[in-house]
């Protein structure tokens, strides 16, 4: 499956269309969803969790007013649908995957909170969340720190050192937020998000951990984080696919998707 066609056919859509666009691709596919309506917005929720434990991948699917929305987060709409595509073939012995379109992100978390607030965390294990992966190679996780520990987070990062990429650990440098801080507020530890980043982009994080260390004003921090490429098309009209790469987007899906295949073999689950 070309997963770049997908990130085409959401590029420029609104977000009600956006919506509609997933909502049709599920129905023609024959999998199961809910769509979990709430004062100001709808989620897609496909929970093939029931009785079991879950474990939950989420990616928001509206966009920043004025950007077609192709990196944030037509990608990750993308890869979800692949994965959801794998899912009616592939069944987890030990716990079931839940899979969150979530609305207003942009607007303050407001699909995911709703979310939490009406079904509560009990039943998962972690969470997931996805956000720009049409670029780079390496995988910024955030927001973790040298002292995060879970099973999800930490066989994340298992699977892709041994598939030969390379991930990093980010607490501070993003100022960003995104769905995680829906479940991780709620008491959920287990959560990160991930993005795909380039070896350029690893540089200005660089530069600005040492900027940072020496007292540099927030003003400096900001151009310094101006500079990396991930940032360059973020929340602009330039969010498009042309700057985004079919590799990307099957390199995340392929580390996301063994992820749960080695979560599925370890008994800590
Ligand atoms: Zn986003």
């Amino acid at each position: 499956m070309k997963l770049l066609n997908i990130v085409q056919k959401l590029e420029g859509l609104a977000n009600q269309q956006r919506l509609q666009h997933i909502i049709e691709t599920l129905h023609q596919w024959g999998i199961a969803y809910t769509v979990q309506q709430y004062p100001t917005g709808k989620n897609v929720i496909v929970n093939g969790g029931g009785s079991k434990k879950v474990v939950g991948i989420s990616s928001h699917f509206d966009v920043v007013h004025g950007s077609p929305g192709a990196n944030d987060n037509g990608t990750a709409v993308a890869v979800f649908l692949h994965m959801l595509h794998l899912l009616k073939t592939h069944q987890f012995k030990n716990f079931g995957v839940a899979v969150f379109f979530f609305d207003e992100e942009e607007y303050g978390l407001k699909g995911s909170q709703a979310y939490v607030e009406q079904y509560g965390i009990e039943q998962f294990t972690g969470v997931i969340n996805i956000e720009m992966v049409g670029h780079g190679d390496k995988f910024a996780l955030w927001q973790l720190n040298e002292y995060s520990k879970g099973v999800v987070m930490e066989t994340f990062e298992a699977t892709a050192a041994s598939l030969g990429f390379y991930t990093k650990r980010f607490d501070k440098i993003v100022t960003n937020t995104s769905d995680q801080m829906s479940f991780l507020n709620a008491g959920l530890a287990d959560v990160f998000s991930l993005t795909l980043i380039s070896d350029k982009d690893l540089e200005v994080a660089y530069k600005f951990y040492v900027a940072q260390a020496a007292g540099a004003s927030i003003q400096t921090l900001a151009d310094i984080m101006d500079k990396a490429p991930l940032f360059k098309h973020y929340h602009k009209p330039t969010d498009l696919s042309i700057h985004l790469s079919e590799e990307s987007l099957q390199t995340a899906s392929r580390v996301v998707w063994e992820t749960l295949v080695r979560l599925d073999g370890n008994c800590a689950i």
